[in-house]
């Protein structure tokens, strides 16, 4: 089975090919960052002309790459929610139109169920059910993925995201955008003791996160060294606040994992690819016999291989969409 997939849900306009779901014959992906930087964040206006410019020649790339043609395709998968509107139309247009044009399945995919679905790229052996530590700009869910396409969230983030809460430190340290890779590459020459910010818990909600008081936390230190003329560390900063979150995130999925008694945990999502996080994970899964997946960074932050993954088992198990499918911006994890 051949699926190409498409991607444009935020900032970058990416297609792939994938072979029996867990083959990736092309991945290719146009980011926009360069574009975004000037503005300090996505500008969603800009992101969705830039996706019309791209999506073609993006498409005829991975198909190049691939070595495959339109009439070779058995499916066509897409992101159509959640994320940028008018961004996520885009992709949506374009895959309703091959879809139409060469009479093949459309397949409508979770964004979010892409990014866990990018860790049986690389592990053959990963099958459901496991435990899936998703931090990603726009979410944190710690949920059990019982089967292909199927999910119980047992946790979520209360108010920022992991890696917003990362891209807003990082602004606030004058980092720039986005400042995840930043804070990581930074916190390697920082002491992550320096400082000890609050890990926030979420009373009789153990597996929930928050992260706006850390966040507060760090933006209160800057504001007083520069009320005081004491010099900042930025680096001691980032380590800081790295260490902070990545306890919260680790605590929270080992918990999780034992409570549950689940012995395959994964993660997903951008700050899945954060060393910090990746490391203590490792350590913590090993010391607790529980098997750790993770993707590798290209695949961690957003691809359509990852959608062209999910798209497969989605498609294996039934799942198509009309030509009446609309992007949703605010589409729930597990809903159609
Ligand atoms: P969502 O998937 O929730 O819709 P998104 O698609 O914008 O949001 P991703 O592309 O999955 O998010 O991830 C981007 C996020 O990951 C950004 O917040 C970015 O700062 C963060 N990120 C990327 N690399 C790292 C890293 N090495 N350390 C920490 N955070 C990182
Ligand atoms: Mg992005
Ligand atoms: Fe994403």
């Amino acid at each position: 089975v051949l699926v190409l997939a498409i991607e444009s849900s935020c900032d970058e306009t990416a297609a792939s090919v994938v072979k029996n779901g867990r083959t990736i014959l092309s991945n290719i992906i146009s980011s926009q960052i360069e574009l975004h930087k000037l503005y300090g964040g996505v500008v969603p206006e800009i992101a969705s002309r830039k996706h019309i410019e791209k999506i073609n020649q993006v498409i005829e790339e991975a198909l190049k790459e691939a070595d495959v043609t339109l009439d070779d395709l058995d499916a066509i998968g897409v992101t159509y929610g959640p994320g940028l509107v008018g961004a996520l139309l885009v992709g949506v247009a374009e895959a309703k139109a091959i879809s139409f044009a060469k009479d093949i399945p459309l397949v409508g995919v979770h964004h979010i169920e892409g990014h866990i679905s990018a860790n049986y790229i690389e592990h053959p052996d990963l099958e459901p059910p496991f435990l899936c530590l998703v931090v990603s700009g726009g979410h944190t869910h710690l949920v059990i993925v019982k089967d292909y396409g199927t999910f119980e969230i047992l946790g979520r983030t209360r108010d920022d995201a992991a890696g917003e809460a990362f891209d807003k430190v990082a602004r606030a340290i004058g980092l720039g955008y986005p400042g995840g890779p930043k804070i990581d590459r930074l916190s390697k020459e920082g002491n992550a003791y320096a400082f000890d910010f609050p890990k926030a818990k979420v009373d009789e909600a153990p597996y929930d996160f928050s992260f706006s008081g850390v966040k507060s936390a760090v933006l209160n230190h800057l504001n007083k060294c520069k009320m005081q003329g004491e010099e900042i560390v930025a680096a001691d900063v980032a380590a800081s606040f790295q260490r902070c979150v990545v306890e919260v995130l680790v605590e929270h999925a080992i918990a999780a994992a034992k409570d549950h008694k689940i012995d395959k945990l994964a993660i997903a999502g951008g700050v899945a690819s954060n060393s910090g996080l990746r490391t203590a994970m490792e350590e913590a899964c090993r010391n607790n016999k529980i098997q750790f997946y993770h993707p590798s960074p290209i695949f961690c932050t957003d691809n359509a291989a990852m959608i062209g993954v999910a798209a497969y088992y989605e498609y294996q198990k039934g799942t198509r969409h009309g030509l009446d499918l609309n992007a949703i911006p605010n589409l729930r994890l597990g809903e159609r």
